[in-house]
C-alpha cells in the first residue's frame, strides 16, 4: 500500500484531502472533532519530513449556483475558517487560510508556504464542480501542490474532483493517508484475512439499503444476525404477525431470497424470536415483550427481546471475526436500546476473548459511542456510506486512482 510512510516529504508541497466535516452549532463551535484529530498524523508526518501542507475539505452540504458564474460562493455556515483555530491548537502551530480553494488567492498562498507550514484551503464544496468532478477544476487544484495525499475515507466512495479525479495530474506522486491505511487494513482483515468463524451483525431500519452488502457477504461469513426495524420484513415474509412494525412490503421476496441464498451458502442466519413492542414510536409508550411471529394489532417491534439476546450473546461470543452494520432497536429511546447495549457488550466482550470487531456504518458506529465501548472494540470505521460500498463493491473510486 501506498502510504505516507514511504514516501518522503522534504521540500514537497502535499495536497491533503482530509475529511473536516465536522458537526457546528449554531455559535460554530465544533462539536464533534474527531474527523479533525484523526486526520492529525497524516499532517504530522508530513510536517516532519520537512514538507508543507495543503488541506483541503468539504464541510456540509452548501448548495452554489448551478450557473457557470465564476464568482465564488460563500455561505458562511459551511465555511472552513471556523476550523482553523481548533486545528491550530491541536497542531500547535499557526494555520493559514485561503478564502477560496482555487484562484489567486489560493495559488499564491501555496506558493509562498514554506517548508513547517500549514495552509488550509475554504470549503472546496462552495464550488459545484468538485461533486460534479469537473476534471479543468480538479487540474486547478492539483497546481497548488507537487504530491497529493487521499486522507478522506469517508468520501472515497464518490468521484468527486478533489477525491479521485485529482489523482490522474500526480501519476507518480499519490498516496494514502493514515486515516485511509487504517481504514484498508482494517476492511482487508475482515473481507480477505477473517479468522472463523466470521460473524455478521446487520441492524437498522431497511432491508432496502442492506441488500447488496448483505448479498456480498453471505459469500464470506459463517454467522448473520438480523436485527433493527429491517427484521419485521423477514418475520412477515415467513407469515408471522407484525402488527404495525416498520415493514417493506416490496421487500418480501428478497426477504425470502436472502433467507434461501444463506442456507444453500451454509450461512446460519439468526432471526430475532422475541421483540420488545410499544403501542406507539415514542419511550414512553406501553410496551410488552412478545414473540416475534406473534406481534398484537396496534403493537409495533421497537427492540429485540431477551431470549433474541440471549442468542445472539452466544453467536458472538464465539465467533473470531464480527463487523457489525445497524443498531438491534431504536436505540435513541432509553426504553429501546437494550437490545443494541447487549449486542455492543457482546462484541466487547469477544474482542476481549480475541476475537477482531469492525464496526462501521452511521447508527452503529452512534451506539458504540452512546455506550462509550468506542476503545474497547478493534476498529470504528469513520466512513459509513464509504464502508459498506467497499463491502459491496471490493474497492472505491477514490481508493482504486491511487493504487493505479
Ligand atoms: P440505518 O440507518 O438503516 O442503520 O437505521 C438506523 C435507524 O434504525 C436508527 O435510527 C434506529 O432508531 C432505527 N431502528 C432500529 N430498529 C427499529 C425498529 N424496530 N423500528 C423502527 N426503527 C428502527
Amino acid at each position: 500500500m501506498k502510504t505516507v510512510d514511504s514516501y518522503n516529504f522534504a521540500g514537497k508541497k502535499a495536497l491533503v484531502r482530509v475529511d473536516f466535516n465536522v458537526p457546528l452549532d449554531a455559535q460554530y463551535t465544533i462539536t464533534d472533532d474527531t474527523r479533525i484529530r484523526a486526520a492529525i498524523p497524516t499532517i504530522q508526518k508530513i510536517l516532519k519530513d520537512g514538507g508543507s501542507v495543503i488541506l483541503m475539505s468539504h464541510l456540509g452540504r452548501p448548495k452554489p449556483p448551478q450557473t457557470e458564474s465564476s464568482e465564488p460562493f460563500f455561505d458562511e455556515k459551511f465555511s472552513l475558517k471556523h476550523i482553523v483555530d481548533h486545528l491550530s491548537k491541536l497542531l500547535n502551530k499557526p494555520v493559514l487560510f485561503a478564502n477560496n480553494c482555487i484562484g489567486a488567492e489560493a495559488q499564491s498562498a501555496a506558493k509562498q508556504l514554506k517548508a513547517g507550514e500549514v495552509l488550509l484551503l475554504e470549503n472546496l464544496r462552495f464550488h459545484k464542480q468538485e461533486t460534479a468532478g469537473t476534471e479543468s477544476f480538479a487540474k486547478e487544484l492539483s497546481t497548488l501542490g507537487n504530491v497529493y495525499v487521499n486522507d478522506a475515507f469517508g468520501t472515497a466512495h464518490r468521484a468527486h474532483a478533489s477525491t479521485t479525479i485529482i489523482a490522474k495530474f500526480f501519476p507518480n506522486d499519490k498516496v494514502f493517508g493514515h486515516v485511509m491505511a487504517n481504514e484498508l487494513a482494517s476492511i482487508d482483515k475482515v473481507l480477505n484475512k477473517a479468522e472463523r468463524p466470521f460473524t455478521a451483525i446487520m441492524g437498522g431500519a431497511k432491508v432496502s439499503g442492506k441488500i447488496l452488502i448483505i448479498d456480498s457477504l453471505l459469500n464470506k461469513i459463517d454467522n448473520l444476525i438480523i436485527g433493527g426495524g429491517m427484521a419485521y420484513t423477514f418475520i412477515k415474509a415467513q407469515g408471522g404477525k407484525i402488527g404495525s412494525s416498520l415493514v417493506e412490503e416490496d421487500k418480501l421476496d428478497i426477504a425470502l431470497k436472502i433467507l434461501n441464498d444463506a442456507k444453500a451458502k451454509g450461512v446460519n442466519i439468526y432471526i430475532p424470536v422475541d421483540t420488545i413492542v410499544a403501542d406507539a414510536f415514542s419511550n414512553d409508550a406501553n410496551k410488552q415483550t412478545v414473540d416475534i411471529k406473534l406481534i398484537p394489532d396496534g403493537f409495533m417491534g421497537l427492540d429485540i427481546g431477551p431470549k433474541t439476546e440471549k442468542i445472539n450473546a452466544e453467536v458472538i461470543a464465539n465467533s473470531k471475526t464480527i463487523l457489525w452494520n445497524g443498531p438491534m432497536g431504536v436505540f435513541e429511546m432509553s426504553n429501546f436500546e437494550h437490545g443494541t447495549k447487549a449486542a455492543a457488550e457482546a462484541i466487547v466482550a469477544a474482542t476481549r476473548k480475541g476475537a477482531y470487531s469492525l464496526i462501521g456504518g452511521g447508527d452503529s458506529v452512534a451506539a458504540i459511542n452512546k455506550y462509550n465501548l468506542g476503545n474497547d472494540v478493534s476498529y470504528v470505521s469513520t466512513g459509513g456510506g464509504a464502508l459498506l460500498e467497499y463491502i459491496e463493491s471490493g474497492s472505491l473510486p477514490g481508493i482504486r486512482v491511487i493504487e493505479e
